[in-house]
């Protein structure tokens, strides 16, 4: 079984953000990017592309 779910992906090489539907096996845990934030945070960030992706390329150059 799959599900269909929207990929984001962000990369700071490029600076390309970018989206695709792409179908998951139900059993793949996905990786949230935004699961070590608070609930509130998280929220924040969901709601604004632009604090999102600043988030995502901050992330990504640790
Ligand atoms: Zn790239």
């Amino acid at each position: 079984m799959f599900e269909q779910c929207v990929g984001l992906a962000w990369c700071s090489g490029c600076r390309i953000y970018s989206g695709a539907m792409v179908h998951v096996p139900r059993t793949r845990v996905l990786v949230d990017a935004l699961g070590s934030l608070s609930e509130d945070e998280a929220v924040r960030l969901r709601r604004s592309e632009v604090k999102l992706v600043a988030h995502l390329d901050h992330q990504d150059r640790r």
